[in-house]
């Protein structure tokens, strides 16, 4: 519906930074805590008066970072406060917070219900010590565990995980037994990435000096095969690349981003989508709190997508998803039809057994899923 919209808001705080992680966080303090909450409750009481967002109901919220299971109960629900005063939320809106183990005190998971928190979404990564400390991760599988025990304990229905595969010195037995503990507890989502390594972390550092061997491609490949195997055998049906959730439970807001739907992130460097413009808040704290106090919106600053830009996304994004693109509701959208337009490349395709159609949906095939970076790269 065209006036619904999701919301992001961004926590940049986390304990320490991982070894692998190049996404926009900073040292955890109570002070600058208090500080970016201000800034963001600022910031959306700017964007419910544009005309852009005003009026529009939020179906989704996600509070993710960072770490925002850092934040005090109450400097969270002070923010969550200020959307509610600021937008209408839908009764049933899914509101998922990102939690890390070791930061979830007992109290907190409550306080979260009090709030309208109904999803968690777990950064387990991975349930090998040698592994989480390999990854900078400052917390132990049994925390993870207890993190999500005790978040259904407290009520939770719907809990996610995170893992990650393909990092050094993970063998094929190791993460089939990783997934298969991680399936045994109460989880309604798994979310499973391949170990990315950025240029400049400590990650990217060691893998430029030689001083630490990735795995090879097919070994990657076979541990995603894993992930294929195990998931869905335990009852998680797969409905993107590298999400998988028990029925009823795909990440909505997630969702949104793949279908192309528009949504609003606050906070520093938080993006939004909103009527053909995808634009950035600042990184920096300093810049973004200079920004939201002289009374301006990174909007202000945005110049409108390219057709072709929208158009090249939607492409990427729906083909992430198991069943595909629509082909009627991309052409009535885009005015393009896929079919003829990228017939060349996607009849290669479609002959070498990675595309396929289905009812009127374009989609990768099984094949498709394991070579699908080099599918997505050749189609734009
Ligand atoms: S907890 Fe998450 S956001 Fe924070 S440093 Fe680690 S990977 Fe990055």
């Amino acid at each position: 519906m065209k006036n619904e919209l999701a919301l992001y808001i961004h926590v940049p705080f986390c304990l320490a930074k991982c070894h692998y992680c190049d996404f926009v966080s900073y040292t955890y303090s109570d002070e600058a805590a208090g500080r970016w909450a201000v800034a963001v409750k600022q910031e959306l009481a700017l964007w419910a008066r544009l005309p852009v967002c005003s009026g529009r109901t939020l179906a989704t919220i996600y509070i993710g970072g960072g770490t925002p299971s850092l934040l005090p109960a109450e400097t969270l629900g002070s923010v969550l406060t200020a959307v509610r005063r600021n937008f209408a939320v839908y009764p049933a809106a899914e509101i998922t917070l990102e939690a890390n183990p070791g930061t979830v005190e007992p109290d907190k998971l409550t306080e979260w219900r009090r709030l309208g928190v109904n999803r968690l979404s777990v950064g387990v990564q991975s349930l090998e010590e040698k592994h989480l400390r390999f990854l900078g991760r400052r917390h132990t599988a049994q925390q993870a565990e207890e993190t999500v025990q005790a978040a259904r304990a407290a009520g939770f229905a719907n809990i996610g995980v995170d893992l990650i595969y393909g990092i050094p010195g993970l063998g094929g037995r190791e993460w089939a037994d990783t997934l298969r503990r991680v399936m045994d507890w109460p989880v309604t989502h798994l979310s499973a990435y391949a170990l990315t390594v950025e240029q400049d972390t400590p990650l990217g550092r060691l893998v430029a000096a030689g001083r630490v061997i990735l795995p090879d491609e097919d070994e990657v490949a076979d541990q995603y095969e894993l992930l294929l195997e195990v998931v869905p055998a335990a009852g998680l049906k797969q409905y993107e690349i590298a999400n998988f959730a028990r029925p009823g439970h795909s990440c909505r807001h997630n969702l949104n981003y793949w279908l192309g739907g528009e949504y609003l992130g606050v906070g520093p460097a938080a993006w939004s989508y909103l009527a053909g413009h995808r634009f950035a808040n600042p990184a920096e704290p300093a810049d973004y709190m200079g920004l939201v106090a002289s009374g301006t919106t990174s909007f202000h600053l945005a110049a409108p997508l390219e057709p072709r830009e929208e158009l090249v996304e939607a492409l990427l994004m729906g083909l992430r998803l198991r069943r595909g693109i629509d082909l009627a509701a991309f052409q009535q959208r885009y005015g393009v039809d896929l079919l003829a337009d990228y017939r060349p490349v996607i009849s290669r395709y479609v002959r070498l057994g990675l595309l396929e159609m289905v009812g009127g949906f374009l989609r990768l095939t099984g094949r498709g899923l394991l070579l699908s970076n080099a599918v997505l790269r050749e189609l734009v």
